[in-house]
């Protein structure tokens, strides 16, 4: 007979989180995550060895809106939601695209993919290249952080147990003159997890370079991101020089160090890596007229 298990599902999130105040749970969003990470074996039910307490259905948890220039995105949108929302970002939705089949795209969110930290979670570079924060709640309050402050390792973030993730902050979204690139390579478009992910972000004025970053996935415990390499590439006109985008693919080439596994090597992710960095500098469309 299946364990019983204590499961929490209430009706607002200030009940949510005096529960998660007083008691120590496992917190449950679409559970596309939790459920894989807790089973033992095909027939045999997940075994969480914690209450769990449900939070995909607070509407708190689901509003996307403007606040000024910022886009703020509920932590518990499901990516089938985000796809049919007008105010997400045409990269943010190819990402989403890219993510597993409709099914789980019909459970899986936002927050969910960003607390389960994976350095494969295929939302992960656009929101660092995003400089997404992320607004926590807790019966205390409520705080803010960056998303490459709150990540700190392979599914290790900066939570306390007594706080959801409620909000995705896009500061900016909407300035001009900026393009934003993302690229996954897996095994095939959708459906498969990323060997490689990349995501680009570029801010032009004329042909001046006013704001580049770059972030690549599953090539490292978390996002590789660097301040240093991307600041230097800032007051350079575009189309860059071949001898600048030489320097940036080397300073990159000393930071990625990815691992074999079971999906792809190490050598094959470097050279994606680097090819992808290469093809967001030859993209035509940040060329000026
Ligand atoms: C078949 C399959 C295919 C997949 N394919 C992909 C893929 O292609 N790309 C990809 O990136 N991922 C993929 N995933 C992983 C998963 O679907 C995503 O990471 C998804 O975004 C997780 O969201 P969730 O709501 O289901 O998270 P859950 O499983 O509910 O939670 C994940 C973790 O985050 C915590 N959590 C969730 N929401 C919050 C919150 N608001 N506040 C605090 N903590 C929270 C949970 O406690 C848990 O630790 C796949 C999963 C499956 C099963």
């Amino acid at each position: 007979m299946a364990e019983k298990i204590i499961a929490y599902r209430f009706d607002h999130l200030d009940q949510t989180l005096s529960q998660l105040d007083q008691e120590n749970c496992a917190i449950i969003a679409g559970g596309t995550d939790v459920m894989v990470l807790h089973k033992s074996r095909r027939g045999v039910p997940p075994k969480i060895p914690k209450p769990i307490v449900f939070i995909d259905h607070l509407s708190e948890l689901k509003r996307v809106y403007h606040n000024g220039k910022d886009l703020h995105i509920g932590a518990c949108c499901t990516y089938s939601e985000l796809l049919e929302e007008p105010l997400i970002p045409v990269a943010l939705k190819k990402a989403i695209k890219t993510i597993a089949a409709p099914a789980i795209r019909n459970r899986g969110t936002l927050g969910g993919n960003i607390c389960n930290a994976s350095p494969a979670g295929d939302t992960l570079p656009l929101l660092y290249v995003y400089n997404a924060k992320l607004l926590l709640r807790s019966v205390s309050g409520e705080r803010i952080i960056a998303i490459s402050d709150f990540i700190q390792g392979v599914r290790r973030v900066q939570r306390d147990p007594n706080e959801i993730l409620a909000e995705i902050i896009l500061p900016n979204v909407l300035e001009e003159g900026a393009h934003v690139v993302f690229e996954k390579v897996g095994n095939r478009n959708a459906d498969a997890i990323a060997k490689v992910g990349f995501a680009g972000y570029i801010r032009i004025n004329g042909a001046v370079i006013d704001d580049v970053r770059f972030a690549f996935g599953a090539v490292g415990p978390t996002m590789v991101r660097s301040l240093d390499i991307e600041k230097k590439l800032l007051g350079k006109t575009i189309p860059l020089a071949d001898a600048d985008i030489a320097q940036v693919v080397a300073a990159f080439d000393k930071i990625i160090k990815p691992i074999d596994d079971q999906r792809s090597t190490a050598v094959y992710r470097k050279t994606v890596a680097l090819n992808l960095l290469r093809y967001f500098f030859s993209t035509k469309q940040y060329q000026p007229n």
